[in-house]
């Protein structure tokens, strides 16, 4: 199938991306998510607006507590190292793990974000590393935290004209322990199962995803090894035995992962 007929333009700044999408157009970051999308013409914009080449989106910055990566930095830039990591590798690990080298040279941390798709593996693992999201529009700019940002499965809170323009993250403290583990039939595939751990001194938070709706945030004394699967199971009871249960396997090995 072809797309749907469309305007292209490339916006040179992010106040001129901002004003085409207040004026109903749709931003194309790199194009992984929604050129499917238009193929399949469930998107049916009349104009996209490609916010890939804005050199503010593509920026990296860091100081002693945090790493900002702008929205349109790609996957391979960062499993390639050329944003600044968080710690313990994560950042270039957890890239190096999303679909295949050919979507991650062009696919954005941004635009996995902004499409929102529960099974993605930055909605997870950032939602567990308790990112914030910054936004840039007209009428202003704003910090959200993830577990704010995403509204349902593809879902964002995102108004119109705003545009999301970098991901705080805070770096990891010495004390801090991180786990993921994802379940996919083949690499390169979107997971069927995630779990993301985070435990520091004063934080405990496990992030389930691939859940078909916006990922599974526990905290405090559900998010321990006791208190995950009667937290997660109560929360869940719709679905299916084996859903849960490679759900659960998830959860433990990203635990182990975490203590390891
Ligand atoms: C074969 C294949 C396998 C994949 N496997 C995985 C996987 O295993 N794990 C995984 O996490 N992902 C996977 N993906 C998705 C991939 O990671 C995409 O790169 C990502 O979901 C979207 O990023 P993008 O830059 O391509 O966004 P685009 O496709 O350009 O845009 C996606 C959506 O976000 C909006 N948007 C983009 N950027 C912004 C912005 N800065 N501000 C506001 N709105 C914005 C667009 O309007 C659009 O609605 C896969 C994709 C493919 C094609």
């Amino acid at each position: 199938m072809k797309p749907a007929p469309f305007t292209w333009s490339a916006a040179p700044t992010l106040d001129a991306a901002c004003g085409t999408m207040r004026a109903g157009g749709r931003a194309i970051a790199g194009g992984q998510s929604l050129g499917p999308m238009l193929n399949l013409r469930i998107a049916q914009p009349d104009r996209l607006v490609s916010i890939a080449r804005i050199s503010a989106l593509c920026g990296v910055s860091e100081t002693a507590d945090d790493v900002t990566i702008g929205a349109c930095v790609t996957h391979a830039q960062i499993e390639d190292g050329q944003a600044p990591d968080i710690g313990q590798d994560i950042l270039p690990r957890v890239a190096a793990n999303i679909a295949y080298r050919a979507v991650r040279n062009r696919g954005t941390i941004g635009g996995s974000l902004c499409h929102a798709d529960p099974a993605a593996d930055w909605v997870t693992v950032l939602l567990a590393l308790g990112a914030q999201a910054l936004t840039h529009a007209p009428s202003g700019s704003r910090i959200i935290a993830l577990d704010g940002f995403f509204t349902g499965a593809f879902r964002t809170n995102l108004t119109p004209g705003e545009v999301l323009h970098a991901i705080r993250i805070p770096r990891l403290t010495p004390d801090a322990r991180f786990g993921y583990y994802k379940i996919c039939r083949k690499p390169g595939e979107f997971a069927h199962a995630m779990a993301a751990v985070f435990i520091s001194k004063n934080i405990a938070r496990v992030v389930i995803g691939a859940l078909g709706t916006i990922p599974l945030v526990l905290m405090g004394a559900e998010a321990t090894p006791d208190g995950v699967e009667p937290a997660f199971r109560s929360r869940t009871t719709m679905l299916d035995e084996v859903t849960q249960h490679m759900q659960l396997t998830a959860v433990k090995r990203a635990f182990a992962r975490a203590a390891a």
